[in-house]
């Protein structure tokens, strides 16, 4: 996918802390925009879970700007995170047109979730600089936390009727 080529184009901390603060920058964006739709249809609970997913990528967020000790990240982030399509974490807005059951959301969720622990992964996997090693094993750590956590709240909000033509990653079972 398109974020791999720019997760192995990253050769410096500076740039991978930028890379990871867009990703994080666009989860914040990606869960309060699912937990707006979840008010909308008046599902008060899974809303609150994606505004607490929201409150956790700010830090998230935030955290990785003090570890980054660096006044440019946000112009070396948009430098950096030029992915060919969107931002491993952004949420397909196109998506956002549709009614969407807790399930659906969640799908978005998991999407961003696992495109965010791909791209980390694989830098983890390619690099030769342990410094940059040790900083992507951390955030697959927190991704891969992510996705877990989403599989979870899917256990509580299962796909509704066959009527959903919608078949988000049939590829990739829970490890
Ligand atoms: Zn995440």
């Amino acid at each position: 996918m398109s974020a791999t080529k720019a997760g192995l184009a990253i050769t410096n901390a500076a740039d991978l802390f930028a890379a990871a603060y867009q990703i994080e920058a666009d989860a914040v964006e990606r869960y309060e925009l699912l937990a707006g739709q979840m008010e909308t249809f008046n599902n008060s609970e899974l809303a609150a879970v994606f505004r607490d997913l929201a409150r956790a990528e700010t830090i998230h967020r935030d955290e990785i700007r003090r570890l980054a000790a660096d006044e440019e990240i946000e112009s070396r982030a948009k430098t950096v995170a030029k992915w060919e399509g969107d931002s491993p974490e952004q949420v397909d807005l196109a998506a956002m047109h549709y009614l969407m059951t807790p399930w659906q959301a969640l799908q978005l969720a998991l999407e961003g979730e696992k495109r965010a622990l791909d791209f980390f992964q694989r830098i983890a996997s390619s690099t030769s600089d342990p410094e940059i090693k040790k900083l992507a094993d951390e955030f697959v750590a927190e991704e891969a936390e992510h996705v877990d956590l989403v599989y979870s709240l899917l256990r509580k909000y299962p796909k509704p009727g066959e009527s959903w033509d919608y078949d988000p990653d049939p590829a990739t079972p829970q490890g």
